[in-house]
Formats: structure tokens, sequence, C-alpha cells
């Protein structure tokens, strides 16, 4: 995904955060039975490589292997644990999503690695979208930027389509640019992958108890940022060319402009962000 509206999330001090996560019935009842079932994620895949047109290391390629191995540790942990796929193949998100809300239970991890035309961006960001998923999204990225040499780009909140359509808490953990040559590079190394699974693992373990932890993670909420639109991930393949094209184009203008509109954000993001 490429954006260049970082710069617009505000710091949250810790009490907001606190008070904010009071909303959480999900994270106030614990949650941290080892009988919880994790529906693993694996972005992307088969005719959807996932990234940017150009991108050398496939996205694809790198989410599978990061979803076998958080299967692994979890199943170690004694989760149960249901992958949305387990090969190279496409699947719809409609179909991700009525496998995540089959399961009694359970919560969502969305595996992928992000993109950009800048290959200067680089850092962890997680995105959920429902109240009942922040805790398990400020864990989780608590864990995975502790684990990772990478910088923390924040908890978020977006509308993306399998965290919108998920009836269970959901988060989509973006683990670091695969367009960056540093992060890159570390997600082409096998015990870094581990490393990265083990983290997310330790992320949903810890889930319940994340109120009182996690008081400096940075939180994106609908009033810090407007809720962004999503991209159904089928409908732009053929089309992203020109799309990132044209959004570097607009990038590149949008730094000399001071305005910052909902609307007018919620336009540039449509025409940037893709799904995941
Ligand atoms: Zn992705």
């Amino acid at each position: 995904m490429m954006r260049k509206n970082f710069g617009r999330i505000s710091l949250l001090g810790a009490g907001l955060l606190t008070s904010f996560l009071g909303y959480s019935s999900y994270a106030a009842s614990g949650g941290n039975s080892s009988s919880t079932t994790v529906v693993i994620d694996a972005g992307h895949g088969g005719y959807d490589r996932g990234g940017i047109p150009g991108q050398r290391v496939s996205e694809k390629d790198m989410t599978l292997d990061v979803a076998r191995r958080l299967k692994s540790v979890l199943a170690a942990s004694g989760y149960r644990v249901v992958m949305t796929r387990d090969s190279d193949v496409f699947v719809p998100l409609g179909t991700r999503t009525a496998i995540a809300n089959s399961n009694r239970n359970a919560i969502f991890v969305s595996v992928h690695f992000n993109s950009a035309t800048r290959g200067g961006a680089s850092g962890i960001e997680t995105y959920f979208y429902s109240r009942d998923s922040l805790a398990l999204a400020s864990a989780i990225h608590h864990y995975v930027v502790g684990g990772a040499p990478s910088g923390s780009r924040g908890v978020r909140r977006r509308g993306y389509y399998v965290l919108r359509k998920t009836s269970i808490p959901a988060v989509l953990v973006e683990c670091g640019f695969l367009t960056n040559p540093t992060e890159a590079g570390y997600a082409q190394n096998a015990s870094y992958r581990q490393k990265l699974a083990e983290e997310i693992a330790a992320g949903v373990r810890s889930r319940g108890s994340v109120a009182s932890s996690f008081t400096t993670t940075r939180v994106a909420t609908d009033e810090t940022i407007p809720l962004q639109p999503y991209m159904d991930q089928t409908r732009v393949t053929k089309s992203k060319k020109s799309r990132s094209k044209r959004s570097a184009k607009k990038s590149s203008r949008r730094k000399k402009k001071t305005s910052s509109k909902p609307a007018e954000i919620e336009a540039r993001v449509a025409s940037s962000d893709r799904e995941g």
C-alpha cells in the first residue's frame, strides 16, 4: 500500500488510549484462553502477488511463509489454527472473511508486507477496524515492533475488507516494506520470518493484558484520522500500473499542500490505496 498520511496521525496519551480500550469488551473479558481458534490469513496468493508493479520480492510468498510459521508456533501453544490459504492460490477476500466468521471464539490475523514507490519508506504498521480488535492490534504491534529492527508506523484504524467484514476480532499486520532494500533483506531471511511469527504469536497470547502494558503504543482512531475506503484487490489488478503512476504524481503534488480537509484526504486515498 502507498500513503502519504503518516504525518497526520496524532500521538495519543496513555490515558486516552486506556479509556479507548475501555470500550473493548473483548479486552475486558480477558480472552486469553488457549482454546481460542486463530484464523491466519496469508495475504494475496496465486495471480495476486501483492505489492506494487515491478516489485522484486513477491509479497504473497513472504506472507505465506510467515503464516505457516505462525501456525506452527500457535499450534505448539495449544491454539486451534485455521489457515485461509496454505499454498500459492488466490483466495477471494469474501472467502477469507467467510472462513473467519465460521469459527466461534476465534480471532483473525492477516499477514502482509508493505510497499511504496518511495524506496525509503519503512516500518511496521498494524491495522484494526472494530473496537473489539484494538487490544489484539496493540498487542501484536507491540511485540512485532519490539522484535524487529524496523521502526513503528503505529496502530491504525482502517476499513480494509478483511477487517470490516469479519465479525470476530481482526487485525492486519504489515511486517515491513518489501520495497525498502533493508527491510526486503530482513524479510528474505528465514530466521527473521520465524522471529516475526513468534512476535505475532506473543501478541496473540498477551492480547488480554494489553490495556496496562501498551501505554506508549501510537493509535490512530476515527477521531484522529478519517476512516479510509478500501479497494477490493480483485478489481485493481488490471489497472494497477496506471493507478500507481497517477498516485505517484499526486504524492509529489501533495507535499506542497497544507490543506487536510477530510473529503480531500479520502479522495486522495481512494486513488492510491489498495487492499493490504
Ligand atoms: Zn498485502
